[in-house]
């Protein structure tokens, strides 16, 4: 037979998904003898049993009476006795904790008449009366209150009403300045706006009351407020939610009685201390809802100093039980002290990192355990700059946080600007309605990029975060013009400042100052000594360095510049994974690439080849020197060639205007004949990658040719070269040959006796690639996954195109919990990498493996790639510590 109710002194903490998170730790505290009420737990299962029948599942109100009856002859009174009433809560509590998402009721089992009995059982060994009428008045018409709000969905609002008016008419203030007579009053106006909601009377029957009550926290796992909190938080929809039945305790008893909250360290910074709320003569929520000022924990000491002493030892119990920070809900009762809840607390990133190294140096937890207490993402937090808000900014519009970090500057609205501005040292925040690959120069000079299209795969997106910029897309409410925005009634032009926050996605007018990490001044090794003692630093420092000592994945970096390349280097980089080459292109040396799209003669084109070819060198050679004795895996030209010409309908324009003036416009025409040539329909799927290599004759050439002469150059210097040709787009094994014995023949020619050693691979980026990775390793000496393209070639989504337009609607329907592009889809894509590791591995045991997509430094993925066995991951320089700390978690 099933079991649905269990006593506390069944339960204990491992318990959290049958008795939730509240229930199983109230069990964990009876059983290390806290004063905990007695109680009981009704079970999740019954909840879930409830929910599919719409009624109690069989046994359990056999189940009910018999714990009931167990609780009365513990606490020796029979619930809403009249003349010695028990009272008890009903509180809900899920495996997951879902702050305020679902719903308690205190007092149960107060009615007409048990309302005497409790001011009689106040009154025992008490003189006077008024006190405890009061007390008992106050308990009921809390019960009305929070009944008929909870279980009979009655408007709060119009409760709150009444008390408003009750202190109006008494020309009071405060709750507690209203008396029994006031109260008594209060009940009979708040059973009125019962009956008139409900259709009868308040019930009288503590039992029904009780039953009632259980229902609607059952009920309450489905209110819309906590379906939303389940769905953000990524909890799953079906666990349901625990009944806890706990004997009252009463912190409204007058003066010496209170409630209160407390931490056993500060949740935000994790520092040692007496945290937390109290308040007198006060019950359950009044604390929390802000009613009254609460007095800070440490003046208990003051009050009720045998309490607060108390207190502080089942605190210290408590930590060295959880080995964690723990928070903590309490009560006293008449000087009293009683523990209602306890739970490993939340706490900030900051804290998160400083309280695991503490309780290391405590000897509480090891290292290892100290791992599993942080997190990549939490680290990531750390490491950018942030507002400082202490103004009390109003932000003017707000879009998707889609680049974390802090930045203001003037305004600009074209690349041009933003790079002649930034050239004199001016902040600038370059706002476009959407960035294309041209806007890069303009993108690097700015602080931060601010659009009023594309969602978080849009091209500004990606190209800021692989930068580690300050970036909010999708400001949709912005009307972005040639040289100003406005929004919602302001008009910002150039020279204008804002302050842009990438986390949030919102946008201040003006500047709001910003403070640096201090985490990041560490990794970059130029700390202000006065921080290096700070506790977070050195937190971060112990548990970095335990990481990189447990993972086995390797962290490389991507980086298409010697700037970038040396600083992830600082960060940790262990090579570079990713060196697009298509970058290099931009700027003055798009003219070479038009001169070479256009070449009519193979002469005119290999001159054009020729004149890129030292630029390239030079490039590869600043890559690899920052780089010294690391591999750097350099991917050879991807992008179709159109994205380096002008667009079609610009062209055609200046081409019909100046025929129209009569004007020369030879070489316009030709290059409009060119760009109509090549335009594509789907150009991600057309030319580009190893299929320009192949049509154009001389292109990989003239780039394998650079590589290795790059390479030889840095060992003449008395270097150590360790490049790695990477070969985009390769669906067959036939491509990659092709590619490659062209390759070695040039690599022999150029390295010659200097020692160079170049390897040769591919991307894996196409399904069918990762389908026959067995027979393309054949031909690869390593693969390194481009998890962006094999995602979007595995799903069929367009990356620039489908966030904004249906993956809200997939995220709702639950098709999948978040964006593939953000973390690895396992099932699917991330099959195929395991299938093309495998297969890979059989034919060449030796194979490197890797990862160079924006997944690599993604945590989930970071744990998936250890899992499948790869080499390392590759991702931006910023998230290069991300990448180290997860990577040292997932081997544990
Ligand atoms: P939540 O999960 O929203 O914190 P709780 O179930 O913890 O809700 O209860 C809400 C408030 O009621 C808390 O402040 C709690 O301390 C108080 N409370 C709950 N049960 C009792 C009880 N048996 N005696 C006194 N106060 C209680
Ligand atoms: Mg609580
Ligand atoms: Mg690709």
């Amino acid at each position: 037979m099933h079991k649905f109710v269990y006593d506390f002194a069944e339960g204990n903490k491992d318990l959290k998904d049958l008795l939730g998170g509240k229930g199983a730790n109230l069990a964990e505290m009876t059983n290390l003898g806290l004063p905990v009420p007695a109680g009981f737990t009704i079970t999740t299962e019954a909840c879930q049993q409830y929910l599919a029948d719409g009624s109690h599942p069989d046994g359990l109100g056999a189940e009910l009476d018999e714990h009931l009856a167990g609780l009365e002859s513990t606490m020796g009174r029979r619930l809403g006795d009249p003349a010695d009433p028990l009272l008890v809560s009903v509180r809900s509590g899920a495996k997951f904790s879902m702050p305020g998402m679902m719903e308690t009721v205190l007092n149960v089992g107060l009615n007409d008449e048990s309302v005497a009995g409790l001011a009689a059982q106040a009154r025992n060994g008490q003189a006077g009366n008024e006190d405890n009428d009061r007390f008992a008045w106050d308990s009921y018409r809390r019960l009305i209150q929070m009944f008929g709000k909870t279980v009979c969905d009655v408007p709060g609002g119009e409760f709150e009403e009444e008390l408003h008016r009750a202190k109006q008419a008494k020309g009071v203030k405060d709750d507690v300045q209203l008396d029994a007579e006031d109260l008594r009053a209060l009940v009979t106006a708040y059973k009125k706006v019962f009956s008139k909601h409900v259709g009868h009377e308040f019930p009288q029957d503590p039992r029904q009351q009780l039953d009632l009550a259980i229902e609607a926290v059952f009920r309450s796992w489905n209110a819309d407020r906590a379906v939303l909190y389940r769905r953000q938080e990524r909890i799953p929809a079906d666990l349901g939610t625990a009944v806890n039945v706990v004997a009252m305790v009463f912190g409204n008893l007058g003066p010496d009685s209170g409630t209160g909250v407390a931490f056993t360290r500060d949740p935000a910074t994790g520092e040692t201390g007496i945290y937390g709320d109290y308040l007198q003569n006060a019950q359950g929520e009044d604390v929390v809802a802000g009613i009254r000022n609460t007095l800070p924990l440490a003046d208990l000491e003051k009050i009720d100093k045998k309490s607060y002493d108390e207190l502080l030892t089942i605190m210290a119990t408590l930590e060295g039980h959880y080995h964690d920070l723990c928070d903590i809900e309490f009560t006293i009762e008449r000087g009293k002290l009683w523990m209602l809840q306890t739970r490993v607390g939340k706490r900030t990133a900051a804290a998160a990192f400083t309280i695991a190294a503490q309780l290391v140096d405590e000897g509480m937890i090891d290292l290892d355990e100290a791992l599993t207490r942080v997190s990549g993402a939490q680290l990531a937090q750390l490491m950018f700059p942030r507002f400082d808000m202490s103004g009390e900014p109003a932000p003017i519009t707000r879009g998707v946080g889609a680049s974390p970090g802090a930045a203001f500057g003037e305004v600009v609205f074209t690349a041009r600007r933003a790079v002649e501005l930034a050239a004199e040292d001016r902040a600038v925040i370059l706002v476009r309605r959407e960035t294309n690959p041209d806007d890069l120069p303009g993108m690097i000079a700015a602080q931060g990029i601010l659009t009023s299209r594309g969602g978080k795969t849009s091209h500004a997106a990606v190209v800021a975060r692989g930068m580690g910029k300050t970036c909010v897309c999708g400001a949709d409410q912005m009307e972005v013009g040639s040289d100003q925005f406005s929004v919602d009634g302001h008009v910002v032009r150039e020279g204008d400042v804002v302050s842009i926050d990438g986390t949030t996605g919102r946008v201040y007018l003006g500047e709001v100052p910003v403070r640096p990490s201090e985490v990041v001044q560490y990794f970059e090794g130029d700390l202000d000594p006065a921080l290096a003692n700070e506790p977070l630093v050195a937190a971060v420092h112990l548990l970095m360095t335990h990481a990189d000592e447990r993972r086995r994945l390797r962290v490389r970096t991507n980086a298409d510049t010697g700037t970038d390349a040396a600083r992830a280097r600082r960060f940790g980089a262990q090579g570079v994974g990713l060196c697009r080459t298509e970058h290099m292109f931009l700027g003055d040396r798009r003219e070479l690439v038009e001169r070479l799209i256009l070449a009519r003669a193979e002469r005119e084109r290999s001159e054009a080849l020729a004149a890129l070819q030292p630029l390239q060198r030079a490039d590869f050679l600043e890559i690899f020197r920052e780089m010294n004795g690391l591999p750097v895996t350099v991917r050879l030209i991807d992008p179709p060639l159109h994205e380096f010409l002008p667009s079609l309908e610009d062209l055609a324009v200046q081409v019909a205007v100046a025929k129209e003036r009569g004007e020369q416009a030879e070489r316009d025409e030709r290059m409009l004949a060119a760009v109509r040539r090549m335009h594509e329909q789907n150009p991600m799927l057309g030319l580009r990658g190893v299929r320009l290599g192949l049509v154009i004759p001389g292109l990989f050439g003239m780039q394998v040719r650079a590589i290795a002469e790059a390479a030889v150059a840095l060992a003449r210097e008395g270097g150590h070269p360790r490049p790695e040709i990477m070969v985009p787009l390769v669906g067959a094994v036939q491509e990659l040959e092709t590619v490659r014995t062209e390759a070695e023949k040039i690599i022999a020619e150029v390295v010659g006796d200097s020692g160079v050693e170049v390897l040769i691979g591919t991307m894996i980026e196409v399904p069918r690639a990762a389908l026959t990775a067995g027979q393309i390793a054949e031909a690869a000496e390593f693969f390194s996954f481009g998890t962006n393209d094999l995602t979007q070639m595995g799903w069929g989504f367009s990356r620039d195109d489908v966030e904004g337009a249906f993956f809200w609607r997939y995220l709702e329907l639950g098709i999948f919990g978040i964006s593939p592009f953000e973390s690895i889809d396992r099932d699917g894509v991330g099959r195929l990498v395991r299938i093309a590791a495998e297969e890979g591995r059989a034919t060449r045991p030796r194979l490197k493996l890797g990862v160079c997509g924006e997944h690599g430094g993604d945590p989930e993925s970071v744990h998936f790639f250890h899992e499948v066995g790869l080499d390392y991951v590759s991702c931006s320089p910023f998230r290069v510590p991300v990448a180290r700390l997860e990577a040292g978690r997932a081997a544990i």
